[in-house]
């Protein structure tokens, strides 16, 4: 697959940003953004939170004349709520008492000057899929973590994967004293479909392409 790397400015854009994309696995997802890219389809993202990942697909649309769909409720995964692990409490609305990440996310994408190549989707997963019918050259999971939020992220997206598409996975840990297991379950149901073949692993991030029917 090709190895494309993203320009300076992109990549000092990305590593400025909040979110939970280490720059590896960030290289990985921004080479599969323009290798999807060449499909001429739109590039979409479950679990845009502040911005980050979103970053390197706009980057990879621009270059690839698409753009970057990046789906969110905005209200954070269970792991992000106040007394969770990863709960930042800097990003709650403090009039509405709960998370509210668009904000930020908006900022960073402003601050990336790739507003123009992004449309956000502010809503829950399964319900934006019931009512998304065209093609994308690349769908990446990093939603929720549940078996729940990400077999609903499988069975929402991954039948929209054009042929020649990529399907990419984020945290997927076989071993469980890495981290939780949907991502790695879904991962797994994705190769014993038949209808993908893994063409790249970067530490928890999984690239499949999209080589056959029967999602
Ligand atoms: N890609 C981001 C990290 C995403 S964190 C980065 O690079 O930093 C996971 C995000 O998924 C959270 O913002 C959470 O609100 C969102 N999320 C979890 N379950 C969801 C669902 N069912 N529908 C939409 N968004 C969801
Ligand atoms: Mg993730």
């Amino acid at each position: 697959m090709a190895t494309a790397t993203p320009e300076p400015e992109i990549l000092a854009a990305f590593e400025a940003a909040t979110g939970f994309m280490p720059v590896a696995e960030g290289l990985a997802l921004y080479a599969a953004a323009v290798d999807a890219g060449a499909l001429g389809l739109p590039l979409l993202e479950v679990g845009t939170y502040c911005g980050r990942s979103t970053i390197l697909l706009a980057d990879a649309a621009r270059g690839a004349g698409t753009v970057a769909v990046t789906v969110d409720h905005h209200r954070g995964s269970e792991e992000q709520q106040p007394g969770w692990e990863y709960h930042d409490p800097a990003l709650v609305d403090p009039e509405v008492g709960r998370m509210d990440t668009l904000p930020t996310f908006r900022r960073t994408l402003h601050r990336a000057g790739l507003e123009e190549h992004v449309l956000a989707v502010v809503g829950r997963s399964p319900q934006v899929a019931r009512v998304w019918t065209s093609p994308l050259g690349l769908v990446f999971i990093d939603g929720g973590h549940t078996d729940e939020h990400a077999n609903g992220d499988y069975e929402g997206w991954a039948p929209r994967i054009a042929d020649g598409g990529l399907l990419v996975i984020h945290d997927v840990f076989p071993d469980p004293a890495d981290g939780g297991q949907a991502p790695y379950r879904v991962h797994r149901r994705a190769l014993a479909s038949g209808a993908f073949t893994e063409i790249s692993v970067t530490d928890s991030l999984r690239v499949l392409r999209r080589t056959g029917p029967g999602v």
